[in-house]
């Protein structure tokens, strides 16, 4: 990211299935700052059998968040490490309001600020079927229809609220997840340059 003496921060919402991850490596390559993403931790330890992995582990089967001060604490380890000092795109965090107080406050410790919030925005019913197509070519645990009505329940009633609270900050964007990987992308990389 441009503002070199920064550390500039991009917070990527969205619904599950929008393409935060997809979206989020495209950024990686491009801006050249780590990706961040609660899922993907939780998973990996989920995969080395962790005490964090098996907690995690029965709040993702059922689609719901895992605790707060439990993700808030791998966030915060997380951001802390050398490669985080100059940013990083943050995909599945946060999910709630105090998950976004708690890095207000993370960012506020280590010098770092939050540069650009995206939404991206894509029909419900389309991520539905993209969700379960995944669920076929990655065989995640939780792209089971149950789990994903419920992880978009969760999605309108606790991390929709995030969208007022940046809009407020003037740092939220809206981006059409509508599109091919590639125009969402430029429109992504354009919009954060432009911030
Ligand atoms: P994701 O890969 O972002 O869809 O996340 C998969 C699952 O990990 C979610 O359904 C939650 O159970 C858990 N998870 C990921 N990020 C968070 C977060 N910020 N807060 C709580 N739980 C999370």
């Amino acid at each position: 990211m441009s503002k070199a003496t920064e550390k500039n921060f991009v917070i990527l919402i969205g619904p599950p299935g929008a393409g935060k991850g997809t979206q989020a490596k495209l950024l990686v390559e491009n801006f050249g700052v780590p990706q961040v993403a609660t899922g993907d931790l939780f998973r990996y330890n989920l995969k080395n059998e962790t005490d964090l992995g098996k907690l995690a582990k029965e709040y993702m089967d059922r689609g719901e968040l895992v605790p707060d001060e439990v993700t808030i604490a791998m966030v915060k380890d997380r951001l802390s490490q050398a490669d985080c000092q100059g940013g990083a795109i943050l995909d599945g965090f946060p999910r709630n309001p105090i998950q976004a107080e708690a890095l207000g406050h993370l960012l506020t410790e280590i010098g770092g600020q939050i540069r650009i919030v995206p939404l991206i925005v894509v029909d419900e019913e389309e991520l539905i079927k993209r969700l379960l197509k995944r669920a076929e070519i990655e065989g995640r645990a939780d792209d089971n229809e149950e789990t994903i009505r419920n992880r978009m329940a969760v999605y309108h009633q606790q991390t929709k609220p995030l969208i007022d609270f940046y809009r407020d900050k003037e740092l939220l964007v809206e981006i059409n997840g509508d599109r091919s990987i590639e125009t969402v992308s430029a429109d992504l990389i354009a919009a954060i340059e432009q911030a």
